[in-house]
């Protein structure tokens, strides 16, 4: 039941390392696919050890897949985090995470040691650490290195690698999308994770046309190009994918990247013009959240997601003529909702997010809630940009809805929480009929850059940084935030 761990944790000490500094650029790990087995398509890949010590090269389609486990899963105890690692610590698992530092970003190690028993199940370990008093928070899968990995050609002839591997390959198609250059393919909790070694430039140019379209007029690109690499950096900070093995993943957790699918020129000129831009505060760097369509004017972070107030964030005008309205009213919400904004020179997506209407039986909302029946229907509180934050719903038992997005999903996935009843404008509660009609105006969270208004903007001749000052205030641009050298 135990044993000592020390042997495997020999071999770990580089699987948690995701992003690295070479020259003075920043790449990062990017998660293209993640799961028990993978499939990849490549007219040809080469795969190595990190050394690249032997070479293979496998062509066609490949099922990448983790055989039997010729590893078994070991549960240890942290013993201790040292923010200061030995220079070759031979005991403890290496893993890196960002800082803030003077104005830089910075990438540190810091080193987990565990306890020398571990154990084959979470259950086993959990007795152990109760029996002698260790919170079991300190319980964790130990990460293993070396672990077989088998790939399946078109012909079903099986090669078998260990793991991490380099892969490099002109173009790999993962899950329909083709992506080029350097992956790096390693099993972490017992799943395959396949990343993509990608130039914090290069991501940056793979997220833009999934986040705002790539026909769009340059000045909003750009700015979409600096909100996107703020973010990122942001996401970087709060190093949330570090125990998965990669710095972001690729789907709307972090951003959606895909790549150079769907990438034009008009997207490579504004990454390349704006190259290295991040707005920052006098404190940190400004987190640039952004979103579909306000609606008039911009959320509040705290009143989306609480926490901390956020100058930049705390919310702005977007469109001027809603400024003549309190949104958090239940009268200045309708009355704003019932003018139409202008909608000259835009896409017909953008003037969906203006108005839209949709409809939900009360059967359909019960249901939804858990509830048999529904007898009234409540808004207790506004934002301002006019979205609902808490809704209290009466059926056979009182059911209150917190947060714009639990009330959007309630509501079978409406594209904003800024709505009104049709039949009660004005009025914060209605006895619902047994259809019940939703108008609304706006689409997403609404904090942050509106999309729809940058696009606005930049047909207006706005340039991006008066278009980020809008949405951003209290920020500046700044390039210099990555050392030429790590300290
Ligand atoms: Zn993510
Ligand atoms: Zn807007």
């Amino acid at each position: 039941m135990m044993r000592k761990s020390l042997l495997i944790l020999l071999f770990i000490t580089s699987l948690l390392f995701a992003a690295e500094f070479r020259d003075g650029h920043l790449y990062l790990e990017v998660n293209l696919a993640t799961g028990s087995s993978l499939n990849i398509e490549s007219s040809s890949v080469k795969i190595s050890d990190e050394t690249e010590l032997f070479q293979n090269n496998l062509q066609g389609k490949l099922e990448i897949a983790l055989p039997v486990s010729d590893q078994e899963n070991r549960y240890g105890i942290i013993d201790k985090i040292e923010k200061i690692c030995a220079t070759d610590p031979k005991d403890a698992v290496q893993r890196e995470y960002f800082v803030w530092e003077d104005d830089h970003l910075v990438l540190r190690k810091e080193c987990i040691y565990y306890r020398p028993e571990s154990f084959s199940t979470s259950a086993r370990a959990q007795k152990y650490a109760e029996a002698l008093g260790i919170f079991p928070q300190r319980i964790q899968l130990i990460p293993v290195v070396n672990a077989t990995i088998s790939f399946k050609d078109a012909s079903r002839k099986i090669y078998y690698f260990e793991s991490p591997l380099k892969i490099i390959s002109g173009q790999l198609w993962v899950d329909g999308v083709p992506y080029e250059g350097e992956f790096r393919l390693k099993v972490v909790e017992d799943k395959l994770v396949l990343n993509q070694i990608v130039p914090i430039e290069e991501y940056i140019a793979g997220v833009i046309p999934n986040e705002i379209g790539n026909y769009s007029p340059m000045e909003a690109l750009k700015a979409q190009a600096v909100a996107a690499r703020s973010h990122a950096v942001n996401l970087l900070l709060y190093n949330r994918h570090t125990k998965d093995g990669y710095d972001l993943c690729n789907s709307t957790h972090c951003q959606v990247y895909k790549g150079k699918y769907r990438r034009n020129e008009a997207i490579e000129t504004a990454v390349m013009y704006t190259a290295a831009e991040i707005m920052t505060t006098p404190e940190q760097v400004a987190d640039a959240t952004y979103h579909s369509s306000c609606g008039g004017k911009t959320e509040s972070s705290q009143a989306v997601w609480k926490g901390n107030y956020i100058p930049h964030l705390s919310g702005s005008t977007c469109i001027t003529e809603a400024d003549q309205y309190d949104l958090s009213t239940e009268a200045g919400a309708a009355n704003w909702l019932k003018i139409k904004p202008k909608t000259d020179g835009m896409s017909t997506w953008e003037s969906a997010t203006l108005h839209w209407e949709r409809q939900i039986s009360s059967k359909d909302l019960a249901k939804n809630l858990g509830l048999s029946k529904i007898n009234s229907i409540e808004i207790l509180e506004r934002g301002r940009s006019g979205r609902i934050l808490k809704l209290k719903i009466k059926g056979n038992k009182d059911i209150i809805l917190s947060g714009e997005y639990k009330i959007r999903q309630a509501f079978e996935a409406l594209p904003s929480s800024y709505f009104y009843f049709e039949g009660a404008a004005g009025r914060p509660i209605i006895y619902p009929p047994a259809t019940i009609t939703i108008i609304g105006r706006g689409s997403g969270h609404g904090v942050g850059m509106c999309q729809v208004g940058a696009l606005r903007m930049a047909r207006q001749g706005l340039e991006y940084a008066d278009i980020l000052q809008v949405y951003y205030p209290k920020t500046v641009i700044n390039t210099d935030w990555i050392y030429d050298e790590q300290p």
